[in-house]
């Protein structure tokens, strides 16, 4: 598992947040992947307000308590709100100019750093992870030490909140049945890679986890996933807390 944080030169999102943050515009964010066909991502998403937020972040972003640690936090959307609600919350991310819009953006508490880099020690009641939060996972065979992490970042009653999305929709043929080849892995685990202007960042893992997935593995590392709410496009809210 990768424990390190970005250099400055591979960090094309990185690099469109800042750009947009300056100028309220961005050039496109395009995304590779070797599963699917080139995409492009919306960089003005990234600076989402709380009311053009999709139902299952507003909703994790109401349950989050105490101490709260957004994992990942990009643009630093999530956190914002959680600080303009009066609640209490370190941003943290691997990308070095991210950390710094947040904290231009008005971010109390944002670092660089990466969520499987044991430096990073904390005491946490929440843990977000949001848009498809699941992915900073990168592959199923991660989630135990995934799980250990957050043993170890969370107060024995915090929770993880965290959303993903059951890609099996994708692979559905017309008649309703799916055409899943079980010998080519788990169907969530995707490669990406992102390019923004001709800046083009390395290649990574990112794991979307369908909820019985993760309920099976939560249980197999001693915690309990509960399902808090699905969203209109096989994406769900996943609550995960350790068993007692
Ligand atoms: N949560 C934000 C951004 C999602 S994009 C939002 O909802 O808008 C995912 C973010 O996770 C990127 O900013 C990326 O730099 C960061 N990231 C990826 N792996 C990480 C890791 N291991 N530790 C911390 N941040 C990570």
């Amino acid at each position: 598992m990768n424990v390190s944080v970005l250099s400055p030169e591979k960090d094309p999102m990185g690099l469109a947040i800042a750009d947009f943050h300056q100028s309220g515009r961005a050039n496109l964010l395009r995304v590779f992947s070797s599963q699917f066909d080139e995409d492009e991502m919306p960089v003005s998403q990234l600076f989402r307000t709380e009311s053009q937020m999709p139902a299952i972040e507003r909703k994790a972003l109401e349950m989050a308590c105490g101490s709260i640690l957004d994992v990942g936090a990009g643009s630093g959307c999530h956190s914002l709100a959680l600080q303009q609600a009066g609640k209490e919350v370190l941003a943290i991310d691997i990308s070095p100019r991210s950390v710094e819009v947040m904290q231009h953006r008005g971010v109390r508490q944002a670092c660089l750093t990466n969520l499987f880099d044991e430096r990073f020690c904390g005491s946490f009641d929440t843990v977000l992870m949001l848009m498809n939060g699941s992915g900073i996972v990168g592959r199923l065979e991660n989630l135990p030490l995934f799980f250990r992490r957050m043993k170890q970042l969370l107060r024995p009653d915090g929770c993880i909140l965290m959303d993903s999305s059951d890609l099996r929709y994708l692979f559905e043929e017309e008649d309703g049945s799916f055409s899943i080849d079980l010998a080519a892995g788990y169907y969530g685990e995707v490669d990406f890679q992102m390019q923004y202007g001709s800046m083009k960042g390395e290649p990574f893992d990112w794991l979307y986890i369908d909820f019985q997935t993760l309920s099976y593995y939560a249980a197999e590392n001693g915690f309990c996933a509960e399902l808090v709410m699905e969203g209109d496009h096989y994406d769900y809210l996943a609550r995960l807390s350790l068993r007692g």
